[in-house]
């Protein structure tokens, strides 16, 4: 028997930082011509990078390799200072897509460590932003996953502990982290806000909500998608099957056998045409009651870049002296607090 009901999460699909780095590749693409080259992935998507591939966008892993003068965009993950050295020297119309909200632990991390503190952070080795913390504070910064990890740490007693987490963990599994943390620091220090990103919680609460409801959850996104794959381990750690999906043609008819409610979320780089491509999918095959499960309303934007809303102005023919509706991030990768232009009252 075919599922008779399809759930939709709310809010799902395109975070405030992806939007406007997709965004950025775009206008960027439109005030500069291609090749617009991008450091890494813009974001976790193969749709997105495909589709912004297909546009003039030229992705690189290393910025030395992109041509002296070049426009350069540098992805929505975060990015270690000397990749911004090293675009510098080359000259490159460097734009910063920098999610704001990586930007603030990259801020943590850099005033810990000039305070003299160690800092632990609670992230995954290898992932993208990972890298780019790291390299805010390299000499003072040990990375954890688990919370047998901080049992394993040899860290001098006598120095003054503080914690930060990558932005797109599970809230749980980084609660358990932080506890045991606490345990071995009770000194612990922490930032002033929770560093996993509003977009993260409120993807994550919504498929706690759904998993009360459905009998499997689908989560469109990529596997490079941090936030996408801890959204499956959520449905998950709360018994109910989940798989994650790229598109529509990654569903395994086998998985719906005796399924009569089917919840769908997607991770916070995946398009939303995707989902309606899976919802068609479903539709397809039968007649399906297709509902939204809100959980909460999201209204969160963030200014383009400086460097790109001044161009913009210029082609379009308005005052370039005019900074009014962008942010102050000329000074990408710099270390000063007060100068990568990241507002003060960050949505949570
Ligand atoms: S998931 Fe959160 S931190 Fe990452 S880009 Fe989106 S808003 Fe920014």
């Amino acid at each position: 028997m075919a599922p008779d009901t399809l759930l939709l999460a709310a809010p799902r699909g395109f975070c405030a930082g992806v939007d406007r780095a997709v965004l950025i590749v775009e206008k960027a693409l439109e005030a500069y011509g291609a090749p617009v080259y991008v450091r890494h992935e813009i974001v976790h998507n193969t749709h997105v990078v495909e589709s912004l591939r297909r546009r003039g966008a030229v992705f690189v892993e290393d910025e030395t390799t992109v041509p002296e003068g070049s426009i350069m965009v540098f992805s929505a993950h975060g990015s270690p200072p000397e990749a911004f050295e090293n675009s510098r020297r080359l000259d490159h119309v460097l734009i910063d897509a920098t999610c704001p909200l990586v930007t603030k632990v990259h801020h943590e991390a850099r005033r810990y460590a000039r305070d003299g503190k160690h800092i632990v952070l609670v992230g995954h080795e290898g992932h993208q932003e990972v890298v780019g913390t790291m390299g805010q504070a390299r000499d003072a910064i040990t990375l954890v996953e688990t919370p047998e990890d901080v049992d394993g740490l040899a860290l001098d007693p006598d120095v003054e502990i503080a914690y930060i987490t990558q932005t797109t963990l599970s809230m749980d599994e980084t609660a358990s982290v932080v506890d045991r943390l606490r345990q071995r620091f009770p000194m612990l220090e922490q930032p002033k806000s929770d560093d996993i990103c509003y977009a993260t919680q409120n993807r994550q609460d919504a498929v706690k909500v759904l998993a009360q409801r459905c009998d499997l959850i689908l989560v469109v996104g990529s596997s490079t998608s941090s936030n996408s794959k801890r959204l499956v381990e959520v449905s998950r750690d709360r018994g109910v099957p989940s798989y994650l999906i790229d598109d529509a043609t990654g569903i395994d008819a086998a998985w719906l056998e005796g399924v009569g409610t089917v919840g769908l979320t997607s991770g916070a780089s995946a398009p939303e045409e995707v989902v309606e491509g899976v919802i068609a999918w479903f539709r397809a095959r039968s007649e399906i009651v297709v509902d939204t499960v809100m959980v909460v309303d999201e209204d969160v934007e963030f200014a383009m870049p400086s460097v790109l809303a001044r161009r913009l102005r210029e082609l379009s023919g308005q005052d370039a002296d005019s900074d009014a509706g962008s942010d102050a991030d000329d000074d990408s990768g710099s270390d000063e607090d007060a100068s990568d232009g990241v507002p003060v009252d960050l949505p949570r």
